[in-house]
């Protein structure tokens, strides 16, 4: 990603993937918009949409889609395989599990229920997004391969797969999710040379995964432009003031999980002072807001957790490194709003038990995300085609996705360190306020 370039591109330095994406953005709503003011019946302006870019974000969103079972399944596995291995801690192991299950849903919670009360993606006229929806469900349907929404009981049923060859070929998410987590922990239980060899494996396939997402993303900036274009030429300049409002309610999710929830869960669990954890763990979570990776912050999280928390070797590297890939709150969250906001924006009615289904898919979703830039974007995809929402809405997402990604990745490091720090409390019985208040330099 964008830290590979700056290795790679020495002699011809190379323009920041995040600033190419911002300019494929003001190119592409800025055409749109002249496009919808000057020209909005022409029949070029259809053909270009028609021809040119309709087809060139399509191809990202594929390219997108095509990576989302192999990465889910092989982080799922490889995350139930870590949390089960006996030799990496086993009890430590069932605490972070519930950790990061409690804390995700609860970061999720806060994104559903902000974004059904502040509602940011209503006010398109109804018309407009009955055209918009009619447009795009037929192609979504495609990619998805089944063409319905889901609902009553079948919601419960459908998480086990009959076959789950068929599930991922229909793209259903979470019951590639609930065989990839039956696999990991059968794997677990069964130690042979043969199920090493496997993880192995999926280990393999997840990290060639990361790869093909790194060589995606290149693509975003063409994508976003062409993405940006269509939506704005139909809509014109009312996009965008609803794209700030997103934005708004991400950035305020975010902030109450990580200036409100950590805190009370510092507090509560951990014995630590949330001014102290925030002055000790800065190095990371600026680490982890300038890279928007949380693997690329991994080894300054370690660092931090250890030198400056004061938590234990042991449970800081298991739990920063699990948490790492598998534990992202500010990820789950932003997932959970995306998805809710492009409901909204193209008029697509969810009941309360969709939203529940949003709710478990985002906490999975958000552990089978890639801690790397735009990691949980294939998800988000995948998800929005389940329920019958257009994945076009990605594009609008993306044009703002760099400042969110930096953000919410901040938020999914920090959640590592209360995690390491609370658990390594339960682990050790003694606050880590001492350790933490003394005046040990912070890691730079
Ligand atoms: N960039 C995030 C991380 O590395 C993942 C994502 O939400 O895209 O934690």
């Amino acid at each position: 990603m964008s830290e590979h370039h700056t290795a790679a591109g020495a002699g011809k330095p190379k323009m920041a993937l995040h600033t190419r994406m911002l300019i494929g953005f003001v190119l592409g709503a800025g055409a749109g918009i002249l496009a919808n003011l000057f020209a909005a019946d022409a029949g070029w302006l259809d053909t270009l949409v028609t021809y040119v870019t309709d087809p060139i974000g399509q191809l990202f969103l594929r390219l997108l889609f095509m990576l989302v079972i192999p990465l889910v399944f092989s982080a799922l596995v490889l995350g139930v395989v870590e949390i089960g291995d006996p030799h990496s801690l086993g009890r430590i192991g069932g605490k972070t599990l519930l950790w990061i299950l409690a804390v995700t849903s609860i970061a999720v919670t806060i994104g559903l229920l902000l974004v059904n009360v502040l509602q940011p993606g209503l006010g398109l006229p109804p018309e407009v997004a009955d055209t918009l929806l009619a447009e795009s469900s037929a192609r979504s349907a495609e990619i998805a391969g089944s063409g319905g929404t889901i609902s009553g009981i079948d919601l419960l049923l459908n998480i086990v797969p009959r076959n789950p060859v068929a599930a991922a070929a229909a793209g259903d998410l979470i019951a590639v999710m609930f065989f990839a987590l039956m696999f990991g922990i059968a794997a677990t239980v069964i130690r042979s040379d043969g199920t090493r060899s496997f993880v192995g494996a999926v280990q393999g396939i997840y990290d060639i995964c990361l790869k093909l997402i790194g060589w995606v993303i290149e693509l975003a900036p063409y994508a976003v432009a062409a993405l940006l274009f269509s939506i704005t030429a139909v809509l014109g300049f009312d996009v965008l003031v609803q794209l700030a409002r997103f934005v708004g309610t991400v950035l305020l999710a975010l902030g109450i999980h990580l200036f409100i929830v950590f805190p009370i869960l510092l507090r509560v669990f951990g014995g630590m002072s949330p001014l102290a954890f925030f002055r000790n763990a800065q190095p990371a979570l600026l680490t982890a807001f300038s890279t928007s990776s949380s693997s690329a912050t991994l080894p300054t999280t370690l660092k931090v957790s250890e030198d400056n928390l004061g938590v234990p070797r042991r449970v800081a590297r298991f739990v920063c490194t699990l948490g790492a890939t598998a534990n992202m709150n500010g990820t789950a969250l932003f997932e959970g709003i995306t998805v809710l906001f492009l409901a909204q924006f193209f008029g697509v009615e969810l009941s309360l038990v969709q939203q529940g289904m949003i709710l478990v898919l985002c906490i999975f979703g958000s552990i089978g995300a890639a801690g790397v830039p735009g990691g949980s974007l294939p998800v988000i995809a995948m998800i929005l085609v389940m329920f019958g929402i257009p994945p076009e809405g990605i594009g609008l997402i993306l044009g703002v996705d760099r400042l969110l990604d930096m953000c919410r990745t901040g938020v999914n490091v920090g959640g590592d360190m209360v995690g390491s720090v609370v658990i390594g409390r339960s682990e050790f019985g003694q606050g880590t306020d001492k350790v933490a208040q003394a005046s040990a330099p912070p890691v730079a």
